[in-house]
């Protein structure tokens, strides 16, 4: 029997990733290697929405590659490539956008935030149109799971709604796609800010933790989150966001319960829970970081494995395009 098709893709924007790209995102993209034929993209197009400095992207691209190998994900299970070495995404894309309301696009929160961020001067289209690229970026692999953190569910409805209009307008063509989004770990806070998402992108790192940091930079990182003036160590996402978003990384890495952990520091204060948080953080992330930088000694070999990655992800993403512009009249060169 065929197994079903989970694909999903990451953006180059920092040279690392951080804890919530790795328990919100690519932590069940490694699970999914095992049951599905799955699709895994570095979204090097995305990226240059933030505006990334040329020797930045194209490090950070390869970093990204590396990072993806180190934390699990097999080039031989899993179809692994750069979202710039398929056309196909671009062409798609513009028949997304031809299909896409303006004011449909304009209701996308991560657009709002992001803008609201660098203001109207300084936003492109490109981070307006982001969603219709990776509608296209998704639907292309006719993929039934799209594994995502859950500051993704905005643009994974969209893709949806996008699907069945393309199928409905013209030809059933796509098959739609579901989001793949779990509880636990779905949505990591920034450490300095506990009620924004960690972010590749945030204007200050002192919140993030990053997977290719050193553990001595992380640790203090850790112990100097944000908490409230309480003593307590609860869950309690509303009154105590900054302790809850530390016991959801903990139980992520330690697989203890939070009520478990809560237990073990019973009487206890933040100082000595932080310093708990911090250990068992860098001791999984030691081993991934070493990875990471000895994939990084022979680009060649990473190069070698994208292009094998490419070939077999264009073969699918090229009939695709052929089916989607036979279905809206573009005629074949012949
Ligand atoms: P950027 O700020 O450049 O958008 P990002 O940190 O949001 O970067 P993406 O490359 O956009 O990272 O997303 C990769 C995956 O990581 C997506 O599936 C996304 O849902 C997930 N993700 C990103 N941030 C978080 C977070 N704070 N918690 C959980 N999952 C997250
Ligand atoms: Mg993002």
């Amino acid at each position: 029997m065929n197994k079903a098709r989970a694909l999903s893709g990451i953006q180059p924007t920092s040279g690392s990733f951080h804890l919530g790209n790795y328990l919100g995102a690519v932590r069940q993209w490694v699970a999914l290697q095992e049951s599905h034929d799955t699709y895994y993209c570095v979204v090097d197009l995305h990226a240059l929405t933030a505006g990334i400095e040329p020797a930045k992207l194209a490090e950070a691209t390869l970093a990204s590659a590396a990072q993806l190998i180190a934390l699990g994900i097999d080039p031989n299970k899993s179809t692994l490539f750069i979202q710039s070495h398929v056309p196909a995404h671009n062409q798609l894309g513009w028949i997304m956008e031809c299909i896409t309301g303006f004011g449909e696009a304009s209701r996308m929160t991560q657009f709002k935030d992001k803008s609201a961020k660098s203001g109207s001067d300084r936003t492109v289209v490109g981070l307006f149109t982001y969603p219709m690229l990776q509608a296209a970026d998704i639907l292309l692999y006719q993929p039934q799971y799209v594994p995502v953190g859950e500051d993704q569910r905005q643009h994974i409805e969209l893709t949806r709604d996008l699907a069945g209009r393309f199928n409905s307008t013209y030809k059933e063509t796509f098959r739609i796609p579901e989001g793949y989004i779990l509880k636990a770990g779905a949505k990591i806070f920034d450490l300095q800010e506990p009620t924004a998402k960690m972010s590749k992108s945030s204007s200050s790192t002192a919140g993030l933790i990053e997977l290719l940091d050193s553990a001595g930079a992380n640790t203090k990182k850790i112990k100097s989150a944000t908490t409230d003036d309480g003593r307590e160590v609860k869950f309690d996402e509303v009154k105590k966001p900054g302790i809850s978003n530390l016991l959801t990384i903990h139980s992520a890495f330690s697989g203890q319960s939070i009520s478990a952990i809560e237990a073990d520091f019973d009487g206890k204060g933040y100082g000595d829970f932080k310093a708990a948080v911090a250990d068992v953080v860098t001791a999984h992330l030691d081993p991934i970081r070493e990875r990471t930088n000895e994939l990084l000694q022979d680009k060649g070999e990473l190069t070698r494995l994208l292009k094998i990655g490419s070939e077999k992800a264009a073969a699918v993403a090229d009939e695709t395009v052929r089916k989607v512009y036979d279905a809206v009249g573009l005629i074949p060169r012949g």
